[in-house]
């Protein structure tokens, strides 16, 4: 037994303006003061008070939330009681959103206890609205929730179906003065994730179409959204194919460069797309070198018009497209153009090892690593040479 699951999606221009017809009586936004100070909170809320709804804003959602910034959020919600929640920002602020609403509903809940097997009971309070004002992480169409610890320099990977948003509002108006930095990183965040979704173990023939659509429109317009910001229909469709590709994975799962970024992005805080996509043509090249017949890299290739006669050419067509775009992105392909030295990388090997091993997406790839393939995975992309293990 499987599940597909979507939120409702609203996408294209006016998008936000769909929510003049909420009913309800109080909305809580969860967001950062960055969108604060671009205006994007002061929007929402005048479309929600607009709905007759009563309006609150939690604010101080920081990158990579934390389990204490989870709680204090929470207990805002419990002195507000909202009946809508809505997460207004990148994944932090989304993830964040769920994660307190779980808390907010649940008050007896550990959130380092979320997991996809409880049932929580969710929506006797509240249900959730997901804006997102970046395009990659897809969490507005995902009941994936990633959070930090601080203690321990670790992500948490959780999740349960019922946090997926009820209703995700794809507005490019939202992204359009995205930095540059952040749509590649962001859009490369996209691409892992149609990647990810279409080979891990789990995928399936409802997530396959979402995952082929998702990588092939990243390829299309992501270098344009990067070069011109103000292209309106590449800054709409890379909004589109990070939602499309959120609905991909989330109906499959992440895998191993998912694993690999989470563990480097815990200990380094290289921000969450630019770790992943990093890993990602080192994980193809690995996962390529596994058990024969365990990968699905030809479908992936022929549909984005590769070579993909074998596996093995489809895995080193893709491997080459993904590092060709990085290079158009002038994004870093190794960990040393992360400005992480050989020293820091060494002193911190062990700890990155068993939180890869540890990781929730790294047990989903078609080959796991074992603690010394992870160590050299790290090594060659330190060096930035190929994986040939
Ligand atoms: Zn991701």
């Amino acid at each position: 037994m499987w599940f597909f699951k979507s939120p409702e999606i609203v996408f294209g221009e006016e998008a936000l303006g769909y929510l003049e017809r909420l009913e309800g009586r109080r909305a809580h936004i969860v967001t950062d003061k960055v969108i604060v100070g671009l205006g994007h909170a002061a929007r929402v809320r005048e479309v929600l008070e607009s709905a007759g709804l009563e309006v609150s804003i939690f604010d101080a959602v920081e990158p990579d939330p934390s389990l204490e910034t989870v709680r204090a959020g929470a207990q805002a919600m419990l002195d507000f009681e909202p009946d809508w929640i809505v997460g207004l920002g990148g994944g932090s602020a989304m993830d964040a959103a769920k994660a307190m609403w779980i808390l907010y509903e649940r008050p007896d809940m550990d959130p380092e206890g979320i997991n996809p097997i409880e049932i929580l009971h969710l929506r006797r309070k509240a249900r959730m609205i997901a804006i997102p004002t970046t395009s990659g992480t897809g969490s507005e169409a995902t009941w994936a929730v990633v959070l930090t610890n601080l203690a321990e320099r670790r992500k948490l990977g959780l999740g349960s179906r019922e946090v997926l948003p009820d209703i995700a509002i794809v507005d490019p108006s939202f992204v359009m003065a995205m930095p540059p930095r952040l749509t590649a990183d962001t859009g490369m965040d996209a691409l892992t994730h149609a990647f990810e979704g279409y080979t891990c173990v789990y995928r399936n023939s409802f997530s396959d179409g979402p995952c082929l659509v998702a990588a092939k429109l990243v390829f299309e317009y992501l270098p344009r959204a990067y070069r011109n910001g103000s292209d309106e229909e590449a800054r709409a469709r890379m909004h589109y194919a990070a939602s499309i590709a959120g609905i991909g994975f989330g109906n499959s799962m992440a895998s191993l460069a998912h694993g690999l970024g989470h563990s480097l992005g815990g200990v380094f805080h290289v921000p969450h797309g630019r770790a992943v996509s990093l890993f990602l043509p080192y994980v193809i090249e690995f996962c390529a070198r596994g058990e024969p017949g365990s990968t699905s890299y030809s479908g992936m290739a022929r549909f984005l018009g590769l070579p993909s006669s074998s596996e093995v050419e489809a895995a080193t067509a893709l491997a080459a497209a993904v590092r060709a775009l990085q290079k158009e992105l002038e994004q870093p392909l190794s960990l040393s153009q992360c400005g992480i030295s050989a020293a820091e990388l060494e002193k911190e090997m062990s700890l990155l090892v068993s939180n890869t091993g540890n990781d929730s997406s790294t047990v989903t790839s078609t080959r796991i690593p074992d603690d010394a393939e992870t160590r050299r995975l790290y090594e060659h992309a330190f060096e930035g040479k190929p994986v040939d293990f």
